[in-house]
């Protein structure tokens, strides 16, 4: 949403990309007083947006579902079915965590051997 600086929706992220009916009316009152409103909508479509507000449209594809991050339990929107993670912090500690006990394992497999 940062293509237009003087875009309404600029530094409104969380009203832009809720879920809620009533953010995402709000949204799309704002985008409706927008000058980009037309090419936003055009760009957005050409994007394949699956979630948010876009050019006076509000974006809820179903395959994009709610999970709960395995690292850090906060409920997040996943791109795709894979993603079990928040964002790249979880991602590393999870990675962090994974490697630690790949290493553990191989420890105790040099020791019985
Ligand atoms: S049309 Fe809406 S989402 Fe698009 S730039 Fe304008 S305010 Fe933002
Ligand atoms: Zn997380």
């Amino acid at each position: 949403m940062n293509y237009w600086r003087d875009a309404p929706c600029i530094g409104q992220t969380e009203l832009f990309y809720s879920r809620s009916k009533d953010a995402q009316l709000l949204a799309k009152r704002m985008c409706a007083s927008c000058p980009h409103a037309v090419e936003c909508l055009a760009m957005a479509e050409a994007q394949g947006e699956e979630y948010g507000t876009w050019g006076g449209k509000s974006f809820d594809r179903p395959n994009r579902s709610t999970k709960r991050c395995g690292v850090c339990q906060a409920e997040f929107v996943a791109e795709a079915s894979a993603v079990k993670f928040c964002g790249d912090d979880c991602r590393a500690t999870a990675k962090r965590a994974w490697d630690a006990e790949h290493k553990r394992k191989r420890r105790a497999e040099r020791k019985a051997a």
